[in-house]
């Protein structure tokens, strides 16, 4: 669920183991210029002053597909570098389901970039270190500091923040922009190359053409189905239960300012605080091979505490504060090399989705999309070739982010001998070890 930097030097074991409302069509805080809508939303017109780069002669903007925070993120770099943007997403409101998220200092450099460091920054929190407890025992294996010596490290900060946040700080930056056009209710069937351009089929039947897709689609992507056709994601039989408590809501021996996770035999539990410490987030995670679809189902506590039985009473206490579970099973895929074909890219977790044990998903999306803007700033008159070098430069990094979150997983959830094995190599791990063992991931980019 979050990094302890250290697993690395486990080596061989390892590898063994190993949206209510309607948000209206947008440009500048307010809708859509009249002469930009056009029929078949071909993109029309210019507003007075806007600065923008044609591409291959075409005046098309280049279609995002998906709001989350990976489209939104895409959408902003490139609209900052001047390329016009239309971002098509399915549901009737931009909006994030879900909890807190970690973000590691590699996205801040990321976030820096573009400009959105400070306003994520302004409602995250930010922990004084990560702690990781035995779940059975109570015994704290290892913690790292996250305060001054991490931040001298890798110049960036370590925070938390709820998904809402981050989204909402993406979502603001791109409704400032007049470059952008945010529209809703737009499920994108079907895309199509048609090799000077591209176009997309709505579910309305609408066509809509552009310069590019870039699809931001997530786990499930449509776009993925129709450029590499992979099948179905990889179900990890892993069960994400997620929570939010108000501060007040949670005892005060049991609150902490640090991220605390406690490691289970094939379950761990991880808590924080979030938005300014006014909230505190709760992921239960467990081994299940119930599989079904969805964002955002409605948990039943009683399987949770089943999975949790036998736990330190710290951890049953807090888990029994929650009446309402989200859970989420999770999924992944192996990493592959090429997620571009002509016009079409992916981006975020539809192209390298991973199972959230490095925190990192939402993290490398944003990579992906300081990355891709400046591809297509260099050759704006290649989008093919501008996508293709976008995605050799991250498939290597977003694949090992991949496999190295299984590999965490794996660690978390040991049993018996390994979890002895874990504890003791962990607990011998100085400050500079756990540092130095994430600086691949932390210090990238
Ligand atoms: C339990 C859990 C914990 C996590 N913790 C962390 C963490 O601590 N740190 C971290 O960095 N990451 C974390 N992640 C991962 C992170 O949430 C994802 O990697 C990230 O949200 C992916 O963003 P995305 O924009 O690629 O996709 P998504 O957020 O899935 O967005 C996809 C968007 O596309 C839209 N869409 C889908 N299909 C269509 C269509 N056909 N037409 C139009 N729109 C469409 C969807 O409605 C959605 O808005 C966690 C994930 C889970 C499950």
């Amino acid at each position: 669920m979050h990094p302890f930097p250290g697993f690395s030097g486990l080596g061989a074991t390892a590898a063994d183991a190993l949206k209510d409302g309607h948000e209206t069509p947008h440009l500048a805080g307010g809708p859509m210029h009249p002469a930009r809508a056009g029929k078949g939303g071909v993109w029309l017109g210019r507003l007075k002053g806007e600065s923008r780069v044609a591409m291959n002669g075409h005046d098309l903007p280049i279609l995002v597909v998906g709001g989350g925070i990976g489209g939104l993120a895409t959408a902003y770099a490139l609209a900052l570098k001047g390329f016009p943007v239309r971002v098509l997403e399915q549901a009737p409101e931009f909006k994030e389901l879900g909890a807190g998220i970690q973000l590691g200092p590699n996205i801040f450099r990321a976030l820096e970039k573009i400009g959105l460091k400070d306003a994520v920054l302004a409602d995250a929190w930010q922990p004084d270190g990560m702690e990781m407890r035995n779940a059975l025992t109570g015994k704290h294996v290892m913690r790292i500091e996250l305060g001054k010596s991490a931040q001298e490290r890798f110049h960036q900060p370590y925070a938390v923040t709820h998904r809402t946040d981050i989204h909402g700080a993406c979502l603001e930056a791109c409704r400032s922009h007049n470059l952008v056009s945010l529209e809703n209710n737009q499920r994108v069937d079907a895309i199509r190359d048609d090799g000077a351009t591209v176009t997309v089929t709505l579910q309305s039947g609408e066509e809509v053409k552009g310069g590019a897709v870039i699809a931001c689609d997530g786990l499930w992507s449509k776009a993925r189905e129709t450029i590499i056709g992979d099948g179905a994601p990889r179900v990890s039989g892993h069960i994400a239960y997620r929570a939010v408590l108000k501060r007040e809501e949670v005892p005060e021996d049991l609150w902490s300012r640090d991220i605390i996770l406690w490691a289970g035999p094939r379950t761990h539990f991880v808590h924080y605080p979030l938005r300014r410490g006014e909230l505190y987030n709760l992921v239960a995670v467990f081994h299940s091979d119930h599989y079904e679809e969805g964002w955002n189902l409605e948990g039943d506590a009683s399987v949770l505490m089943e999975h949790f039985k036998g736990e330190r009473p710290e951890v049953l206490r807090l888990l029994e504060k929650i009446e309402t579970w989200r859970y989420w099973v999770l999924c992944d895929r192996e990493p592959i090399k090429d997620w571009t074909k002509g016009r079409i890219t992916l981006l975020g977790d539809a192209a390298h989705p991973m199972l959230q044990y490095l925190a990192q998903g939402a993290c490398m999306a944003t990579e992906d999309a300081v990355c891709i803007a400046e591809k297509v700033a260099e050759q704006p008159h290649d989008l093919p070739g501008a996508f293709h070098a976008y995605q050799q430069q991250r498939y290597l990094r977003t694949g090992r982010v991949q496999i190295m979150s299984r590999v965490y997983g794996e660690f978390y959830h040991a049993r018996g001998v390994t979890a002895e094995l874990r504890d003791m190599m962990l607990s011998s791990r100085t400050q500079k070890d756990s540092l130095d063992s994430i600086e691949w991931l932390y210090g990238g980019t």
